[in-house]
């Protein structure tokens, strides 16, 4: 019962009490006349009355013979108190009463009760609208504010741009458009799947799609509708979803901004922790407990991968992350093709240049760009929207873009060609690394995949010496081309500094690859990885200033090693750097054939003996 029909309940309660009085008193003023005291005593004289009641404060009797006009009872204030001698002079029946004041108690009782409990009622009500539709009396009730779509209306061809994730994901449009054909082998589809990319890339928009190509049901909650001030409602709610979800399968459940809910646990700050973990607890429970065969898939969106719960990316719930990342050119052109369907165009505006001129815009800023087009043209008079339109609309984007340092200008540009150039020849040049899949200099704001943070290396690979060296100089590779072509060096290489610092301690302190230094590990695993926890005091040390003079001495020696070995690797492939780098510059990205050609051409080094032993398959660069 909600609190709509505890309103109603005792509304019925009242009227029904109101009712029966009314009719009491009503059958009474029918059938009983009200007549004055001194005509009860000339009707008494005249013998006309029988049966009389005597009650505190009233007389009540029958007239033996009422006239057609006179009711056959009738009722009088008592006056005289000595009645019952004066009735009885008359020879007539009567007997005494008490009063029943039982409907009038029960009245002054229960009527104060009545206004009160409606008074209190409304006050409710009152408060449960301003907090939003949930009230007090709601808690652990409410439903969670579930956008059911039956249709989304928006198709792949609506999303452009993201052609990897795209392909990704139409593996599950067709689980979801024939559930039987995928299961006849016992094969299963990932429970979860996370869409990782920056904001505006259009995650949202492709969850969307994806429930629009397979025609099914499309649930979308915010992350952040799960964090609420009590604990457990949260979790109620996440139940609440699924199990809505169960009777709609096959359908797509889509939990925007997962971070909000899954940030990873005991980093939260005070207040809201035990709600938030429990929340985020419901969610694990129900990832593990669902059968992806009954047709539900659990797609998510977030761009701060790298806060999310480790938890939450373990096989079996969201394992296959997809990257929807900012376009290159030619998605960009291929997303300024959707959105210019709707507007009028000059003949003198082409695609290709419009793209040519927003690097790093999102498919929402070029969404945002087409429509201040058509707005400027608007406002000049025009009949369609020219090339001007577009340049004045981008330059206005582009000063907003640039306070948020995401538009690079072209010296950045330059910088970053050739430092990602420089780590991928470094890795196409040493053995036993994976090939180069992909070079860009596309900025993104979140960085590769965020999950390879919170998987120290040294966890999942045994690795040999020569192995590591490699792929410090592999990390090394960007600042080395940096100094080999420009005469100052950037602040680009921070994060790879960091991680190569971070390699070479744990290969000095940990792994004991230093002879000089012995077998002896000089730290314990550092647990700040799994669960971080901000502003932690450093870990204790447990040798002396002098060892630790020679540790650091030691992680200095093996990173400029690498980094000498980097730069031999990059002078000797001085033309194909600058080549590759003009290459990138034009293009923003290469992969595929245009990358194996050039991996063809390098300088390779010889493969020493123990190579290749496990290979790095990882993004090389996350930081620039
Ligand atoms: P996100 O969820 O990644 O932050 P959205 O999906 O909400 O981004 O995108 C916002 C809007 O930007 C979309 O409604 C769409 O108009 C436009 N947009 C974003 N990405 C694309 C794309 N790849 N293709 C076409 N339009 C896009
Ligand atoms: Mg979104
Ligand atoms: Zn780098």
């Amino acid at each position: 019962m909600n609190k709509e029909h505890q309103i109603n309940f005792w509304y019925v309660v009242a009227a029904l009490i109101a009712v029966m009085l009314l009719q009491s008193y009503w059958v009474r003023y029918q059938t009983v006349e009200h007549i004055p005291y001194s005509e009860f005593q000339s009707l008494l004289e005249a013998g006309k009355v029988s049966d009389v009641v005597v009650t505190e404060t009233t007389l009540r009797g029958k007239l033996t013979s009422p006239g057609p006009n006179q009711k056959s009872e009738f009722v009088t204030n008592k006056v005289d108190p000595n009645v019952a001698e004066y009735l009885s002079k008359y020879k007539v029946r009567y007997r005494a009463e008490t009063e029943s004041t039982f409907l009038t108690t029960i009245l002054s009782w229960v009527l104060p009760a009545l206004i009160f409990v409606g008074i209190w009622m409304f006050a409710i009500r009152r408060m449960a609208g301003g907090m939003g539709g949930s009230g007090l009396l709601a808690i652990g009730k409410s439903k969670a504010r579930v956008y059911l779509e039956k249709q989304t209306g928006v198709t792949f061809a609506d999303v452009a741009g993201v052609d990897e994730a795209k392909d990704e994901l139409k593996e599950i449009v067709d689980f979801l458009k024939s559930p039987e054909k995928h299961s006849r082998l016992g094969a299963r589809l990932p429970k979860g799947i996370l869409l990782i990319g920056p904001p505006g890339t259009g995650k949202t928009l492709l969850a969307r799609a994806v429930a629009g190509e397979a025609g099914v049901p499309f649930f979308s909650i915010g992350g952040s509708e799960f964090v609420e001030m009590f604990v457990g409602v949260g979790a109620a709610r996440v139940r609440d979803l699924f199990e809505q979800a169960r009777k709609h399968a096959p359908c797509i459940i889509f939990i925007d901004e997962l971070d909000a809910l899954g940030r990873a646990r005991g980093t939260f700050m005070m207040g809201g922790h035990d709600e938030k973990e429990q929340t985020l607890n419901q969610l694990l429970a129900e990832l593990d407990g669902f059968d992806p065969r009954v047709g539900i898939v659990l797609l998510a969106a977030t761009n701060r991968p790298e806060t999310l719960d480790p938890a939450l990316l373990r096989a079996g719930r969201f394992d296959r992350q997809v990257l929807v990342d900012r376009p290159d050119k030619k998605g960009r052109v291929d997303i300024l093709n959707v959105h210019l369907r709707k507007v009028k165009l000059d003949a003198d505006v082409e695609v290709e240049q419009v793209a040519a001129l927003t690097p790093g815009f999102t498919g929402a800023d070029l969404a945002n760009l087409v429509n201040e087009a058509a707005l400027l043209a608007t406002r000049r008079g025009g009949n369609s929207v020219n090339l001007n339109d577009f340049v004045q609309a981008i330059e206005r984007i582009i000063a907003g873009l640039e306070k948020r340092n995401r538009v690079l200008i072209p010296h950045e540009r330059e910088v970053i060609a050739f430092h990602e150039t420089g780590h991928a020849l470094v890795a196409m040049a040493l053995p036993g690394m994976d090939p180069v899949q992909k070079v860009s200099i596309i900025p993104r704001g979140v960085g590769a995949l965020g999950y390879t943070i919170q998987r120290p290396i040294e966890d999942r690979f045994l690795m040999d010496r020569a192995e590591l060296e490699r792929k410090l100089a592999v990390l090394l590779g960007g600042r080395a081309a940096e100094t080999l072509v420009f005469p100052a060096v950037s602040t680009g290489a921070a994060d790879d500094l960091q991680k190569v610092t971070d390699i070479a301690r744990s290969m000095v302190t940990r792994f004991g690859m230093v002879p000089e230094l012995g077998q002896v590990s000089y730290e314990a695993e550092a647990s700040r990885f799994l669960t971080p926890i901000p502003g932690a005091p450093p870990p204790m040390r447990w040798y002396s200033e002098a060892t630790a003079a020679r540790i650091d001495a030691a992680v200095n020696d093996i990173v400029e090693n690498a980094f000498a070995h980097a730069r031999a690797i990059l002078e000797d492939n001085r033309a194909l750097l600058d080549e590759m780098a003009h290459a990138l510059l034009k293009q923003e990205t290469l992969s595929g054939a245009a990358l194996s050609a050039i991996a063809d051409r390098v300088h390779r080094e010889a493969t020493p003996a123990s190579a290749g032993l496990i290979a790095a398959a990882r993004p090389i660069d996350r930081g620039m």
